[in-house]
């Protein structure tokens, strides 16, 4: 007999923001592998004998290799376990929730995706800003800062992304750090230097910080305040409804 693994998204970090699916399969679950940007107060509710794995990656130090993650997942489930993967936001929004998935599939496991909401659209909300707004946007476009340093050159293709933001918002994940670099980038593909621009860090939690200017001044201002991972991005004209009265939270 074998058991199964369930994908999980824990939501951006306010532990109220997991889906109702997903809490009910942590307080069922025999196992929970979780990584370091989930919300902490939700293995609270694991019962009594369910154990809780951390195999967090913090940015400069991976804890677990992605292939012993997903080998403890597979040996897990092949005890016959309900086996939880919870992960931070939504597991296929740069969670590589699919490559766990794919490990599953290949080793006979069935798996199931429980879908959760993604830092990319909850952070700017509780900063106060709607991804889309009618008349000023069509789209929204969620880029890495952070590839895979294993790539031989940067697949990001900054005049596309520039053109990306004619239509509308960018939402920068994973690139805190290299704040400067990409929006001199962005900035020599044509956006122009007055474009508002936020920086959120630790979104949705108590702990919740923001540091706002145009693309051209953040860098240095998310550099002086300190900001550092996690912390995401939103550049375009959306960010202006924080000033007009939607920065609604703490
Ligand atoms: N699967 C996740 C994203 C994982 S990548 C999701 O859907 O949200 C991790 C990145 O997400 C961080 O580097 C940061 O850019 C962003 N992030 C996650 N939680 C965040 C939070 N509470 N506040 C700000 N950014 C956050």
């Amino acid at each position: 007999m074998t058991g199964k693994v369930y994908l999980v998204g824990a939501g951006p970090g306010d532990p109220g923001l997991i889906t109702v699916k997903g809490l009910k399969l942590i307080q069922q679950a025999d196992v929970v592998l979780y990584d370091r940007l989930i919300p902490m107060e939700l293995l609270a509710e694991t019962r009594i004998g369910a154990e809780c794995i951390d195999v967090g990656k913090l940015p400069t130090k991976h804890r677990l290799s992605q292939d012993e993650i997903n080998r403890l997942l597979i040996e897990h489930a092949q005890q016959n376990k309900l086996v939880v993967r919870l992960k931070g936001g939504d597991p296929f929004v740069f969670g590589r929730g699919g490559e766990e998935a794919l490990a599953c599939h290949a080793a006979g496991i069935p798996f199931e995706v429980v879908p959760g909401i993604s830092s990319a659209i909850a952070v700017p909300a509780y900063a106060g800003i709607p991804v889309t707004h009618r008349q000023i946007t069509s789209a929204f476009t969620v880029f890495t800062g952070h590839e895979d340093p294993t790539k031989p050159e940067s697949s990001i293709d900054y005049a596309a992304l520039a053109a990306a933001a004619r239509l509308g918002t960018l939402v920068l994940l994973m690139g805190v750090s290299h704040l400067q670099d990409i929006t001199t980038r962005l900035l020599a593909e044509g956006i122009p230097p007055e474009t508002p621009a936020i920086s959120i860090e630790w979104g949705t939690t108590p702990q919740q910080r923001t540091v706002e200017g145009t693309l051209a001044t953040l860098p240095e201002k998310v550099q002086s305040a300190g900001l550092q991972a996690p912390a995401l991005t939103v550049i375009g004209e959306v960010v202006n409804l924080r000033a007009m009265g939607l920065a609604w939270f703490g």
